[in-house]
């Protein structure tokens, strides 16, 4: 398996699922806190891999961590899917007050 993909399913950060700001569909907030936007075309797992590759490599720029998560993307086994998505879908779904 792919080092990094091994190193993003065995992060333990925490999500939250989120209405995010005008063309933000995901984020890195505290340390430890990545949110994601569901409303998103993109599929959620995919754009967790991003926010992880951001995490891991703070000094790369976006253009470099696009395309190393499209790399991940094509790379991943369905299986290892499976457990990404497993992972991220065990988590808080926050409610918003602007999302009532
Ligand atoms: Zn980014």
């Amino acid at each position: 398996m792919n080092p990094l993909i091994q190193r993003i399913l065995e992060a333990r950060f925490k999500v939250v699922f989120r209405r995010l700001g005008r063309n933000v569909i995901g984020q890195f907030t505290a340390p430890d806190l990545i949110e994601i936007d569901l409303r998103a075309r993109i599929s959620p797992v995919k754009i967790y891999i991003h926010e992880c590759i951001h995490r891991f490599y703070p000094d790369w720029s976006e253009t470099r961590v696009v395309a190393e998560e499209n790399m991940i993307w094509r790379k991943t086994s369905r299986y290892s899917r499976f457990l990404l998505y497993r992972k991220l879908f065990n988590r808080k779904f926050r409610t918003a007050e602007d999302e009532q």
